[in-house]
């Protein structure tokens, strides 16, 4: 099949021929891939092409495409009906696994999507707080609602202003963006606004613009400065949850956040995300509280039963463990061979290859000038070689429990050829 004819035909009755804009490889330039299916670590494309893939959906498949415990729990949910608009037993098994493991998720309400998460947690730190204004960071996706869009990442990195078009001047102006890893601007947007800022949103890890590790004392201070002036913590693990390790990056360093989003990994591959946090702020949604939030799918049962077993697959396999493993030996291994001019940042099975820096790369201004002229390159070399990248230099890669020794050997070659190709 011709790619390049379904794309002409996608783009007669799609807007940019996509229904979410990285999947046009505007990021890397030609004609995107038409994929009709995925087994474990591999894509398969119209043309009965085989990819070994480490986009994995932007995330979501931890233990690769189609899991055997993941799509048995899906098949059942198809023969027993897969939406009920009423109350069922699955949503409260995902829901008593995540709270029985993660002490700040005291209560848990599910959605569709990240961007839903997002937005709803804000709301109700709005609500709980009196306040308007929302502290976020800059390069930091959160979805993609009016109030998260300004200076985002994920599929507006790299534009000039990383803002959308049709965000109203108000919501903007309730908007404080401040820049990562800066203790100055922290300590000055507190000083100057602390009173007013319902809530700082974060990803405690940034993975939406390439991979920005933040300093564990940066964001300890970020917490303490909240609670100091009667902001919520809310931290967006949509991305990181489930994914770095059960607890997340609020496990990992430590902090209690009062307000989390999770998404992608939880779902097993499904439209399911949700968020968490402190039983008196979830007190506040309805029906009991004042709060809306609704949604004629949520805690849909074949995502919940979905969902329920890959996290269950996970821990029983000792999974974390696994990846970090796999991941560490084949980022090291792969990193020697790409050679000095390039870097991998990894934090468990995510990671980011781009262009070596002078210094750490905490935030979007400091990466490379050159990295995504050298991406497209190195991303057209390495799909010729069978090897799927995600489609833009500023999103990150994953690794699955599906990308077994064979699979990272043979990637490993590809992608070191890749490199030398690319310069
Ligand atoms: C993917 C992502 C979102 C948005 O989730 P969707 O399901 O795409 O709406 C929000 N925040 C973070 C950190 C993400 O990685």
């Amino acid at each position: 099949m011709d790619h390049a004819e379904l794309f002409r035909r996608s783009l007669a009755v799609t807007p940019g021929g996509v229904h979410s804009p990285v999947r046009a490889f505007h990021g890397v330039g030609g004609t995107p891939i038409f994929f009709r299916a995925g087994h474990g670590a591999r894509l398969v494309d119209v043309d009965g092409r085989e990819y070994i893939d480490f986009c994995q959906s932007f995330g979501p498949l931890i233990l690769g495409h189609r899991d055997p415990d993941v799509s048995r729990a899906a098949h059942a949910a198809l023969d027993d009906g897969w939406s009920f608009g009423a109350c069922e037993p699955y949503s409260l098994a995902l829901a008593e696994w995540i709270a029985g493991r993660v002490p700040w998720a005291e209560r848990i309400r599910f959605v569709s999507s990240g961007t839903e998460a997002v937005m709803s947690a804000i709301r109700v730190a709005r609500a709980a707080t009196g306040r308007s204004k929302i502290l976020k960071f800059t390069g930091c996706y959160h979805g993609h609602s009016d109030a998260m869009l300004v200076l985002a990442g994920s599929g507006l990195a790299g534009r000039v202003a990383a803002s959308s078009a049709g965000i109203p001047d108000g919501t903007i102006a309730d908007t404080i963006a401040a820049p990562l890893d800066d203790d100055e601007a922290l300590e000055q947007v507190f000083d100057t606004a602390g009173a007013e800022i319902a809530a700082a949103v974060i990803e405690p890890l940034p993975a939406n613009y390439g991979l920005l590790p933040q300093r564990a004392e940066w964001l300890q201070r970020l917490a303490a400065r909240c609670r100091e002036a009667g902001a919520l913590v809310v931290f967006d693990e949509v991305i990181t949850g489930f994914r770095v390790g059960l607890q997340g990056m609020s496990g990992a360093l430590g902090i209690r956040p009062d307000l989390v989003c999770y998404g992608k990994v939880m779902g097993g591959g499904f439209p399911v995300a949700a968020y968490a946090g402190r039983a008196d702020l979830l007190a506040l949604m309805a029906p009991d509280g004042p709060v809306y939030q609704a949604g004629t799918l949520s805690a849909n049962p074949v995502g919940m039963r979905a969902g329920l077993a890959a996290l269950q697959k996970m821990e029983r396999t000792g999974g974390w463990a696994e990846l970090e493993r796999r991941a560490s030996g084949f980022v090291d291994g792969l990193r020697a061979r790409l050679g000095a001019g390039v870097e991998i940042v990894r934090r468990g099975s995510i990671f980011w290859i781009r262009l070596a820096a002078d210094a750490p790369v905490r935030r979007p201004r400091a990466i490379p000038e050159r990295q995504a002229e050298w991406y497209s390159a190195f991303f057209h070399a390495a799909l010729a070689r069978g090897v799927y990248l995600p489609p833009s230099s500023y999103e990150v890669c994953f690794l699955s429990l599906a990308h077994d020794a064979p699979t990272l050997e043979a990637a490993a070659d590809a992608l070191a050829e890749a490199g030398r190709q690319a310069g």
